[in-house]
């Protein structure tokens, strides 16, 4: 995939965003509960996705058949990360596991909380706006969930998990 210059200028200056909001991450947690920090991150997120929608989306159309596709594009292009993704029909949710998760580089000693709280709003909204704003009669509405393991845990890999529905127009 190419990059035009505006395109690798905007990449960075939200991968810049993306980082910084890690650093407050340090700071909420001392200053609130784990509840409210979760949610400030997550909001966070999704205000990033409002912005990079702006200039740059994965696809026009989301469905069920092209998520996974969406979803890797999503990671690769603003995270630079390589990951796995499974989708359990079943249950709705959705498994992004990430061995080099950009956001949980940082260990923190009394970190509780992971900073990929931030992904699951950025790729949630992302793929929600795209969704709301394509053509086609079926909206595919993604929300965050939880992030499972994460690497600022201890744990090998981060796994964010979302979950989704599926919303037809009347
Ligand atoms: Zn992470």
């Amino acid at each position: 995939m190419n990059f035009s210059r505006k395109e690798l200028v905007q990449t960075e200056a939200t991968m810049n965003q993306v980082r910084n909001a890690v650093f407050h991450l340090a700071r909420l947690m001392e200053k609130n509960g784990i509840e409210n920090s979760k949610e400030r991150l997550r909001k966070m997120g999704q205000n990033i996705a409002k912005t990079y929608i702006n200039y740059w989306k994965p696809t026009d159309v989301i469905t069920l058949a092209n998520l996974k596709d969406v979803i890797t594009t999503i990671y690769q292009k603003v995270l630079h990360s390589a990951v796995s993704i499974e989708i359990n029909e079943i249950e709705k949710v959705i498994k992004v596991r990430d061995y080099s998760c950009a956001l949980c580089k940082y260990h923190y000693e009394d970190v509780k909380i992971a900073g990929c709280e931030i992904l699951l709003g950025l790729v949630s909204e992302l793929i929600t706006l795209i969704s709301k704003e394509s053509q086609g009669s079926t909206q595919l509405l993604l929300k965050p969930y939880e992030v499972i393991e994460s690497r600022s845990y201890g744990n090998k890999s981060c796994i964010q998990v979302f979950k989704y529905k599926m919303k037809k127009e009347e």
